[in-house]
Order: structure tokens, then C-alpha cells, then sequence
């Protein structure tokens, strides 16, 4: 009985929300039947990536596609501060990547400086990793943090990324948490020379890592 009633609860929310909110392909603006991110056109425009493998520490990293259309968008949006963009890439992450086969324990975002942060209003990668956490039912983990403000990735050349976030990243002191010998996923939208993700995975060796991956939206190819 209570089961039959939940049904119809959830029936009547979806309603409303088809109302109120009726989905819409993020990329083409297409209307669709059902709550996805991209309509099955702009889908079949995604063009997948092979994994690249970063090299001291060692970290496998998986992408959905090159940094083009129809995933960029999705990314650009967080310098406009379109936080449902994020959590829209993560559900394209869960769906087109090999995430949900990989056997892991925490999923970490990479961090952003408080500063900036607080001027976007949201860290991206949190987004993602909190939404990638109830996709996989695994545990988000902010266990390192940016201990100092670097310039934009994007602004520099790739030696001058490699200096940029040297040494920026810092293992936090977690009590209580069972955190040693596990496996961790990195998550961040977006990779260029991968600089950030070894560094952060730099910063996590305080952990004694059994193996970290690295998952992102997207991977620049040169
Ligand atoms: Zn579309």
C-alpha cells in the first residue's frame, strides 16, 4: 500500500516537473520525452576518447570526448556560473565512460582556490564528484586542498602549466576515516597537460594510494 502510494506521489511530482521544468536537449534545444541530457542527434555527435595513462605518479585518465561540441558547452558554462551544466556533465561522465565499471572507494575533486571559488559561487569539480557520489553510491572526498591561488591553466603555455601548479595541492589532515591503501578518482571537468592531476595525485600519495584514476569531461588533444 505504501509502495503504491509512493508511485503515485513520484507520478504526480514528474508531472509537475515535466510542467513547470519540460526538458530540453542542452545542446540543439530540442524538446525530449524524458529527462536526458542530449537528445539522441546530439548524442550520436559525441566522439569517444581513448584513456591516456599519466606517468610518477601513475594515474589512468578517462574523458567522455575531445574538448569539442556538443560536451564544451557543458564546460564553458562554469564561467558564467551554470552549476545544472555541471551536474549534466557528470551524468554524461557516469554514462559514456568506463566510471561505473571501475572499483574505487573515494571520488575527489580537484580543488579551487577559495577565492576563487567564492566568485564563481561553486566549485565545478565538487559538482560533478557530489553527483558522480549518488550515481555510484560511493563517497565524495574533499581530502586535499589548493594552498595557494594559481593563474587560469587555460592563459598559460604547457612548460609554464607544469610550474603553475607545482607543489599548490596539500594532503588534509582527515581523522577517523578509513583512508589509507584505497582507491581514488580524481574529478575535474576539463584536462589539458594533466599537470593538475599529478600534482593533485602528488598530494594524495600522503595516503598511501593503491591506485588513482582520473576522470574528466573532457581532454584537450594537441
Ligand atoms: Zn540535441
Amino acid at each position: 500500500m505504501i509502495n503504491y502510494l509512493k508511485k503515485i506521489i513520484d507520478f504526480i511530482c514528474y508531472i509537475f516537473k515535466f510542467i513547470l521544468s519540460p526538458p530540453f536537449c542542452l545542446y540543439c534545444r530540442s524538446y525530449l520525452y524524458d529527462y536526458t541530457v542530449l537528445c539522441q542527434g546530439c548524442s550520436n555527435l559525441i566522439k569517444p576518447i581513448l584513456s591516456i595513462k599519466l606517468k610518477n605518479p601513475d594515474i589512468d585518465v578517462y574523458a567522455i570526448s575531445d574538448y569539442k561540441d556538443p560536451i564544451k558547452p557543458l564546460i564553458l558554462a562554469k564561467t558564467y556560473s551554470d552549476r545544472t551544466a555541471s551536474i549534466s556533465l557528470a551524468y554524461l561522465i557516469w554514462r559514456y565512460t568506463i566510471l561505473s565499471k571501475l572499483e574505487f572507494d573515494y571520488l575527489v575533486p580537484v580543488p579551487l582556490h577559495f577565492i576563487r571559488e567564492s566568485i564563481r559561487g561553486y566549485n565545478q569539480a565538487e559538482v560533478i564528484a557530489k553527483e558522480l557520489a549518488f550515481l555510484s553510491g560511493k563517497t565524495m572526498l574533499k581530502c586535499i586542498k589548493r594552498i595557494k591561488k594559481t593563474k587560469l591553466q587555460s592563459r598559460l603555455s604547457s612548460v609554464e602549466r607544469q610550474d603553475n601548479v607545482k607543489n599548490v595541492f596539500q594532503a588534509l589532515d582527515l581523522k577517523n576515516i578509513d583512508i589509507e591503501g584505497k582507491t581514488f578518482v580524481l574529478v575535474d571537468d576539463l584536462i589539458t597537460t594533466g599537470a593538475t592531476l599529478k600534482n593533485c595525485a602528488k598530494a594524495l600519495s600522503k595516503f598511501k594510494p593503491k591506485k588513482i584514476y582520473g576522470i574528466v569531461g573532457c581532454r584537450v588533444c594537441s
